[in-house]
């Protein structure tokens, strides 16, 4: 907590956004459980209003020059550290602001709203430091989650590998231990922050066997990226969020302290998975900023475009489609929020959360494509804002977790729920 003192007491302004977030904090365990209620409380309009000003004013009015660049959004990490508007997860005893999901949510669609290029690395940062977050030791927080409080670094959670994503469970990288150490080979793909990160969360294969179930062969380890044998890939080209940093990385005989298993061997699978449960709110929340800023460029440009001597906007298939933009942005927008509140009430929020990035990732997807269509010719030239909320969208349905994933594990949790109403 020193430390994060020390960082943000420079300005009045900083000093101000500290006090908020420990306010936040002291207030959390005191929260009444006060029954419905769709505002929030003051603290939360505070630190919403907060992200929104960061937003708006650092990332909106760069956010085109990144996409076109492709370069990595070091000066925008580095304010938001300052403001201690990222590393929200990591505990107080560690130096972190330790906010509530809900209050992530909060901020990730602000960051959503002026580019998600930007906000994908500050975002996959939490990633990468929940599984040591829910599954560290002492040592191991203070070690890795401690120097990110210090100092503003990124991480990156390494699971995906060339063979598969969705199928998690047969990953090939592989650790054996050998003394004191695991000696780890293999090939993750479509790192984010790879390039740039000080250290991954890593889940190789410390069973060989091939019919050892996934619960006792998949380890979780934390690898420091200047490990010798720690070969990043080169920085991959994608559709959208052209700022995030996504490469494939090799591990060459690269030899890991058995000090960083974390909890055991075997526990691997559990903590790459259930640490969804806690990033999949801010992803949805991320998304659903994009959504509601297509509604918003969408709505501006109808109501100055004419046609036929009217704004398009009083065409009834525009309304129409402006109105479905905002039915869906309002309900899934709700929907991030029970992710983020279920969570915080020490709940499992599985369910809660794949409803929420399943929805909202369509959402985006719908309402990025609608505004294009709005804007006709104009809309599909990168002149205009639209065209890279559309190419932006599209990861959403991909990344932690595909669109057909999400389904099936909402299913899941669907009939468990139907088949035991108590559970
Ligand atoms: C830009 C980017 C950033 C990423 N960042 C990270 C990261 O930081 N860390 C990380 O570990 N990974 C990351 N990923 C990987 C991402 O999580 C995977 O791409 C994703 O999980 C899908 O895996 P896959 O690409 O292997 O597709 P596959 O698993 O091969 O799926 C292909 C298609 O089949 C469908 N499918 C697969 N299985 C089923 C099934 N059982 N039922 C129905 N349909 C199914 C999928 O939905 C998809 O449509 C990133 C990917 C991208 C593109």
């Amino acid at each position: 907590m020193a430390n994060f003192v020390k960082v943000i007491t420079g300005s009045s302004s900083l000093h101000r956004c500290f006090t908020l977030i420990s306010r936040c904090f002291a207030s959390k365990s005191s929260q009444p459980s006060a029954g419905f209620s769709f505002e929030p409380n003051a603290e939360q309009l505070e630190i919403q209003l907060l992200a929104r000003k960061f937003a708006r004013e650092e990332i909106l009015p760069v956010a085109a020059q990144y996409d076109k660049t492709g370069e990595f959004p070091w000066d925008i990490i580095k304010k938001a550290h300052s403001l201690g508007l990222i590393n929200h997860h990591i505990p107080q005893e560690f130096g972190g602001s330790e906010i509530g999901s809900l209050e992530s949510v909060l901020i990730f669609e602000e960051f959503g709203y002026a580019c998600c290029g930007i906000a994908t690395p500050m975002d996959v940062n939490n990633l990468g430091q929940i599984p040591v977050v829910v599954a560290g030791n002492k040592e191991q927080k203070k070690k890795y989650l401690g120097r990110m409080v210090e100092e503003p670094l990124v991480c990156s959670y390494a699971v995906t590998e060339p063979g598969g994503g969705s199928d998690v469970a047969n990953i090939k990288t592989k650790a054996e231990k050998k003394g004191d150490h695991y000696v780890l080979n293999g090939q993750k793909m479509w790192i984010t922050n790879a390039g740039h990160a000080n250290w991954y969360f890593v889940l190789a294969r410390t069973n060989l066997d091939p019919k050892a179930p996934p619960h006792k062969s998949l380890t979780g380890f934390i690898v420091d990226r200047d490990t010798p044998g720690v070969i990043p890939g080169r920085k991959e080209i994608n559709m959208g969020q052209r700022a995030s940093d996504t490469r494939g990385v090799t591990f060459e005989d690269v030899l890991v302290p058995k000090e960083n298993v974390l909890i055991g061997e075997g526990a691997g699978f559990k903590i790459a998975m259930g640490a969804f449960d806690r990033t999949r709110p801010t992803v949805a929340s991320t998304s659903v900023g994009l959504a509601q800023r297509a509604l918003d460029e969408a709505t501006k440009y109808a109501m100055e475009r004419y046609t036929f001597g009217v704004p398009i906007a009083k065409h009834q298939l525009i309304m129409n489609m402006l109105a479905e933009m905002a039915i869906n942005i309002e309900v899934v927008r709700l929907a991030c929020i029970r992710a983020g509140w279920e969570s915080d009430q020490g709940r499992r929020n599985t369910y809660y959360a794949s409803i929420a990035k399943a929805m909202a990732a369509d959402v985006a997807n719908k309402c990025a494509t609608d505004a294009v269509q709005i804007f006709g010719g104009n809309g599909y030239n990168t002149e205009y804002p639209v065209e890279k909320l559309m190419r932006d969208a599209k990861i959403y349905q991909i990344y932690e977790g595909t669109a057909q994933i999400q389904r099936l594990i909402i299913a899941r949790e669907h009939l468990t729920r139907f088949s035991n109403p108590s559970s």
